[in-house]
């Protein structure tokens, strides 16, 4: 790549962003996969399913049938009344097809939420661990992120009386994931309900809530923070259709919230890229009007490899590992082995890479420095050669003088 010429400057927004830590691993990898090195990548966030052939299906059909024009910058009416019927449905949220904009993947929602409502100076509450893409659309939009860490023993989770004490006046929005990316923690009902009670208190305080996890879930339990009654108006309710669905390459994500909040997130998508890709807006119909089959096939499937991973990691010594209830990542955190040889968990993933050619992610932009991110979004088999690559390595590490 050519370097940037010293007279031609980049945009001031730019210099907060990180470096993506998680995309240097991943063009590492595949580097040594083109120098023939076997590896296996278990730092993907995607699952590695197929999208079902009736959705793929409704995207042909929608190609032949003409689909070839703009739709409403908030999306289909088609498709915002089948998510509205589907929020009904499964989240006990009631609200109707003008409450909901449809966007280029759940991504581009947050993207949406962050610019119409955040000012610079601006406070947003991040619960950490965290996906790091909130952190970054924070600081893009001149605002400032503050990081409310889960302690470790509540399962990351954050808890009312500590969200209680991190608000301030210059708080805008309390942001978070659950099922979490990439802890796997699921807030619960209880504590949901806690957490709206304090955020009920700060009537200048929204919460964004993303659910893009929810079908990957290892419990019947799913509650939706939006669906009580006394918050229902300062709840966006994000989601999407890459994760539960397999459908990441289609970008089809979308928001639900006050009338208000919509209309701002449709002024800023209409002048950003307007309404989603007509044919994959088709195939998300799709997928919510049609069997649910192959979602809870995959669910199946994920348990399986969650189950395995958890054994094959438990029976390395020394990796702290907690059993996840939703989404598609193990965190183990590894302490144990950084030290002088490998100060820290990025240290400790290249070296993995390079000595294992097993690529992991460290944890550290996601808020666990002394954890490393797993992903089982890849077959059992994969699965299993990487653990016993890692079961090796770990073994020499041990082996290293502590000093
Ligand atoms: N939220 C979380 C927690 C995610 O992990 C991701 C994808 N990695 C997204 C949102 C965005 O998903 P998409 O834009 O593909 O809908």
């Amino acid at each position: 790549m050519l370097p940037r010429p010293s007279h031609l400057l980049l945009a001031d927004r730019l210099s907060a962003l990180g470096e993506s830590q998680t995309l240097a691993m991943t063009a590492r990898a595949r580097a040594l996969r083109a120098q023939g090195k076997p590896v296996i990548n278990l730092s993907l966030g995607e699952p590695d399913f197929p999208t079902a052939p009736h959705i793929r299906e409704a995207a042909k059909q929608a190609i032949d049938e003409g689909n070839s024009w703009y739709t409403p910058v908030a999306g289909s009416l088609e498709l915002r009344t089948a998510i509205a019927d589907k929020l009904r449905r499964e989240n006990n949220l009631a609200w109707s097809a003008d409450n909901i904009i449809v966007s280029t993947g759940a991504k581009q929602a947050l993207a949406n939420v962050i610019l119409a409502l955040v000012n610079p100076g601006d406070e947003v509450l991040i619960f950490s661990p965290y996906w790091l893409t909130y952190y970054e659309l924070v600081q893009l939009a001149g605002g400032t992120p503050v990081l409310l860490q889960g302690a470790v023993a509540n399962h990351y989770k954050a808890t009312a009386p500590e969200l209680a004490a991190a608000l301030t006046p210059r708080t805008k929005l309390v942001l978070y994931s659950s099922p979490c990316n990439p802890t796997g923690a699921i807030f619960s009902r209880a504590e949901l309900t806690q957490i709206a009670e304090v955020v009920a208190q700060h009537p200048h305080v929204l919460v964004v809530a993303d659910e893009i996890y929810e079908h990957i879930r290892f419990q019947a339990e799913f509650f939706s923070i939006g669906s009580i009654d006394f918050i229902k108006n300062q709840v966006i309710t994000v989601n999407g259709f890459s994760k539960g669905f397999a459908m990441t390459g289609w970008r089809v994500g979308y928001l639900a919230a006050a009338r208000w909040i919509v209309d701002a997130c449709n002024a800023v998508q209409g002048q950003m890229t307007s309404g989603p890709c007509a044919i994959a807006q088709k195939a998300a119909v799709a997928a919510l009007s049609g069997t649910q089959a192959p979602v809870q096939a995959m669910q199946q499937e994920y348990r399986r490899r969650r189950d395995l991973l958890l054994e094959l990691l438990r029976a390395i010594p020394h990796l702290a590992v907690e059993e996840p209830a939703g989404a598609f990542f193990l965190l183990p955190d590894v302490s144990h082995y950084l030290g002088p040889h490998l100060p820290t968990a990025q240290d400790l993933c290249c070296w993995l890479l390079e000595e294992a050619h097993v690529a992991t992610v460290t944890g550290a932009p996601f808020g666990a420095p002394t954890c490393i991110r797993i992903s089982y979004a890849t077959s059992e088999e994969n699965l299993r050669a990487a653990l016993g690559r890692l079961q090796a390595a770990f073994a020499v590490l041990s082996r290293l003088p502590k000093e």
